[in-house]
């Protein structure tokens, strides 16, 4: 059987320019490749369409092939054409320009929009700042969409076009032809780095990145009643996103100071009062300390050390929703170290009149000590 003429085959004029020889084999190579045409014998008919553009697109072996015809390559027909010998043709470069252009739009993963990241914050505040809430802002260094270039990475009023190489796709594939078969691979185009466009001018301003690295001022609300070691998300004020995509959340990790008098327990707040015995054993009146300023407490009659006294509604306030929890007075009872011996014959005399003697329950209390070591 006679071999189909390679201009036949790309069904260009025998004078043909370079140009509609590469057009026609692109067109071709387009209609007929394995993976877009699943007829039979399309297959067959992209590898003698590619064999002919690897003599017609060659300058050099059109013309042995202009002069010689097949016979010309007879001595690579058998085996060198069995499949296709990319190596024969434009090389590297070429091939990615060809094949750039007519999978793109199966390979635009790497154009796809792009997420920012998340950012990390640490916020400090005082004990009554996390129980009343505030508003506060933090600096942060952060990557943002350049604001000369809006993220277009072209200078502006300079053009933007869309990339030669990968015709926009982002990704250049590469068809191998091996003994087992053919392989595809694709991989980022590395004129525009999987942009999809390319500019001669960057900004001027980001130099082409389209973001800037910068120390940017957020506003913080600290929501009353918030503890230590919570988190608040400001959701979009993270990291700026990549072409077009979202930008990232940012995190305030809120750390609550110690407080010199108050501890917080769950929703109370917990103070130690120290009085003195006679306070305790006389009751009193006395000014206790809370998150809203003094407030009168009753010691009563008798109050023992450990006794804890409830202050209703002056502990944090509920994060979510109304209320507040207590705060909870821990009276300690002081016993004096330095008395006067005038104090100390009032106590020998307080003593005398059986102020000292300890109730019977005590008693009773030794007796079962005792009990246990036996
Ligand atoms: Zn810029
Ligand atoms: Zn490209």
């Amino acid at each position: 059987m006679a071999k189909e003429d390679y201009y036949d085959v790309l069904g260009v004029p025998r004078g043909a320019s370079d140009e509609e020889i590469k057009k026609a084999y692109r067109r071709l190579a387009r209609k007929y490749h394995p993976d877009v045409n699943k007829d039979p014998g399309a297959e067959e008919r992209f590898k003698v369409i590619n064999e002919a553009y690897s003599v017609l697109g060659d300058p050099e072996r059109r013309a042995q092939y202009d002069q010689f015809g097949h016979a010309a390559f007879e001595d690579m027909g058998q085996g060198g054409f069995g499949g296709f010998d990319f190596g024969g043709f434009g090389g590297f470069e070429d091939l990615g320009d060809l094949f750039g252009e007519f999978f793109g739009f199966g390979t635009r993963q790497a154009q796809r929009p792009q997420r920012g990241a998340d950012l990390s914050y640490e916020l400090t505040v005082e004990f009554e700042q996390a129980a009343f809430g505030m508003e506060t802002e933090i600096t942060i260094p952060r990557t943002e969409i350049c604001d000369h270039c809006h993220g277009n990475q072209a200078e502006p009023g300079t053009p933007i076009v869309t990339c030669p190489e990968c015709n926009g796709s982002g990704q250049v594939r590469f068809v191998q032809q091996t003994p087992f078969g053919q392989f595809a691979t694709t991989r980022t185009c590395t004129r525009c780095q999987g942009e999809g466009k390319t500019f001669d001018t960057p900004c001027t301003v980001c130099y082409g990145r389209g973001t800037q690295r910068k120390m940017s001022t957020v506003k913080v609300k600290i929501p009353a009643g918030i503890n230590d070691g919570q988190r608040l998300r400001l959701a979009g004020k993270g990291e700026a996103g990549r072409r077009g995509g979202p930008p990232g959340d940012l995190f305030v990790v809120v750390r609550v100071k110690r407080h010199k008098l108050f501890r917080r327990e769950g929703q109370d707040v917990v103070l130690e009062v120290p009085i003195s015995f006679v306070q305790a054993a006389l009751g009193d009146e006395i000014d206790v300390p809370t998150l809203d300023g003094d407030v009168k407490l009753r010691i009563p009659e008798g109050t023992q050390s450990g006794k804890v006294l409830r202050l209703r509604g002056k502990g944090i306030p509920y994060l979510r929703g109304s209320g507040r929890g207590d705060q909870l007075v821990q009276i300690k009872v002081v016993t004096p170290t330095k008395l006067t011996s005038k104090q100390k014959e009032l106590l020998r005399e307080f003593a005398k009149a059986g102020g000292d003697s300890p109730p019977d329950e005590n008693k009773g209390f030794f007796e079962r000590v005792k009990d246990a070591l036996r």
